[in-house]
């Protein structure tokens, strides 16, 4: 029997037409590229948006292109966000922190019709553009006045656009399975691969975020992701907001400790968004100026292995909660997120803090399960480790023109190794291709990490498996020490003693002044590989 409700759509134009209804004079700020901080209201967002969907039209832009960016969190990237997708056409964020061959490649491959970008990247575009044949129109993100100079026919002034164009537009009702958004993953394995997000699968994730026990984002909050809109969607944090009311802060291409600091202050931000460096650079600000944020609630921190010296700090230092955060492009990127139930409430200090520096548990809409090498699902007993597969509303089916499926019988191979305890707390011990293999044994490269982040001196550290005659590898740590702090190797791995087993702690310590990082901030291990390809355990 069919049941007798409205059937509508989920589509990513009704989270702006939510927003401009409800919230209609909640503000969105953002620090453009040009300088000036811009200011203006969810209802001429609103509005712009239905102009700027005019202004594809007339781009003739339809159904299924998909539209190129190239730009930092700021207002026009989001107007892109929901005018492309909301005529049925594909927004696809390209990271401009890759090489241009890279982005080149990338823009060929979905074969972008138009590429959108921010004025700071325009060497980028120029180098880029002679590439890219599928490319009609690139189109600067600036003002008529902020139009680079010999820029005529080459490039379109997206506000000139725009102010040829009426605020009004009729948003079609189109299937919710259709593709809204594309977002490639960084390629740290072989090519880039496309993940085609559905109007369907954006929205069900935003409701998701919002939640309690996910986000806990709410129409009183002040949301500043600092995650770039280009990592996987800022994390759903341009949906999720609107589709609250929060007030949302952009923080443009600043987001160094000082800029964040003074954004949240100025902006009395409550809630941000961002990859472990990202937080590990604002600590280091505050401990320099010797301040403290003052609105600052809760930090969402994912993308790679949060430091538990790091929430301890913040929690410690600031009363600010971090919220760990795992999640993957194929993910819209949300997985899970850490926060405690009923009964975890009167933990003792240190096992509510061992207990939250894991990745957290899904929410309802993503399930996980760990198997080991013949696929056999592993007890969730939170010891035994093995391959995290997932599966729910939001996680890839396969990807962008490929006819392979990647699914083993239905659930996606994440590539990470965890274990997941009785009560569905995640904990990743590492990537599979990162773990260290010691004589048999594996050895968790993110908690070796950890012990290392955990001593004063040190600011940031990564674990490698190091070729050895006997054992096969053996972990090496390599170190930067914080500004004016002192340590010796002896002192590092002193630091070890009692907290793991001994055949685990590291065989040696490297200090460097800075780590490789890829282009969405987290530890490039492979470009640390290839630098100490002549290093030789002592
Ligand atoms: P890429 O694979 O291109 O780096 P993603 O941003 O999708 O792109 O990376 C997803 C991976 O990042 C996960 O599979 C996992 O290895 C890692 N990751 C994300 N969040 C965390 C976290 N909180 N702790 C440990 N690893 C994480």
């Amino acid at each position: 029997m069919n049941a007798q409700m409205m059937q509508m759509p989920l589509l990513v134009s009704s989270i702006m037409t939510h927003a401009a209804r409800y919230h209609g004079d909640t503000e969105i700020v953002s620090q453009t590229v040009e300088g000036a901080v811009h200011r203006y209201t969810y209802a001429e967002a609103s509005r712009r948006t239905q102009a700027l969907a005019n202004v594809l039209a007339r781009l003739d832009i339809g159904p299924g292109d998909r539209v190129g960016t190239l730009a930092w969190n700021g207002f026009r990237h989001l107007e892109l966000y929901y005018a492309v997708s909301g005529i049925g056409a594909v927004v696809h964020t390209l990271n401009p922190r890759l090489f241009s061959e890279q982005i080149a490649w990338i823009v060929n491959h979905a074969r972008d019709t138009v590429v959108f970008f921010d004025l700071s990247f325009l060497s980028l575009v120029e180098a880029v553009a002679p590439q890219c044949p599928s490319v009609r129109h690139w189109i600067v993100m600036t003002d008529k006045a902020h139009m680079p100079a010999d820029s005529s026919g080459k490039f379109l002034c997206y506000e000139d656009l725009m102010s040829a164009e009426p605020q009004h537009y009729d948003w079609p009702d189109l299937p919710e399975t259709m593709a809204s958004g594309l977002c490639y993953t960084s390629g740290t394995t072989g090519n880039p691969k496309g993940v085609l997000y559905s109007h369907r699968s954006t929205v069900l994730h935003a409701l998701a975020c919002i939640q309690p026990d996910v986000m806990n984002l709410s129409a009183r909050d002040v949301v500043l992701p600092a995650v770039p809109m280009f990592h996987v969607n800022a994390w759903g944090l341009p949906y999720s907001a609107l589709m609250v009311g929060a007030k949302l802060v952009l923080p443009g291409p600043n987001l160094d400790g000082a800029s964040l600091h003074r954004l949240c202050d100025d902006e009395g931000v409550t809630l941000s968004a961002g990859v472990p460096t990202v937080w590990l650079g604002f600590r280091q600000h505050l401990q320099k100026i010797q301040s403290k944020p003052s609105t600052l609630k809760r930090v969402l921190v994912g993308g790679s292995a949060c430091p538990p010296s790091l929430m301890q700090a913040f929690d410690d230092e600031y009363g600010v909660s971090i919220l760990h955060l795992w999640g993957m492009t194929e993910l819209s990127p949300v997985g899970t997120v850490n926060t405690l139930k009923l009964k975890h409430q009167d933990l003792p200090d240190a096992q509510r803090h061992d207990l939250l520096a894991k990745q957290g548990r899904p929410p309802f809409g993503i399930e996980l399960k760990i198997v080991n090498d013949a696929g056999e699902s592993l007890p969730t007993d939170g010891q035994a480790a093995g391959d995290l597969l997932v599966r729910g509303h939001w996680v890839l089916d396969r990807y962008y023109e490929s006819d392979h499926s990647p699914l083993r019988e239905g659930w996606f191979p994440t590539g990470d190794v965890a274990n997941i305890d009785a009560d569905g707390y995640l904990l990743i011990t590492d990537r599979s291709k990162d773990i260290i293999k010691s004589g048999g044994e594996w050895i968790s490269s993110i908690e070796l990490e950890n012990i290392a982040m955990s001593h004063p001196a040190i600011a940031e550290a990564a674990a490698i498996g190091v070729r050895h005659p006997k054992w096969d590898e053996r972990p090496l740590i390599v170190a930067v020490k914080k500004p004016g702090a002192d340590a010796t190797r002896e002192d590092i791995l002193a630091h070890y003693a009692g907290k793991i087993a001994k055949w685990s702690v590291p065989d040696d310590v490297v200090f460097v002044d800075e780590l490789p990082h890829t282009a969405t901030g987290k530890l490039s291990k492979l470009q640390l590989r290839q630098k100490l390809s002549e290093y030789r355990l002592p």
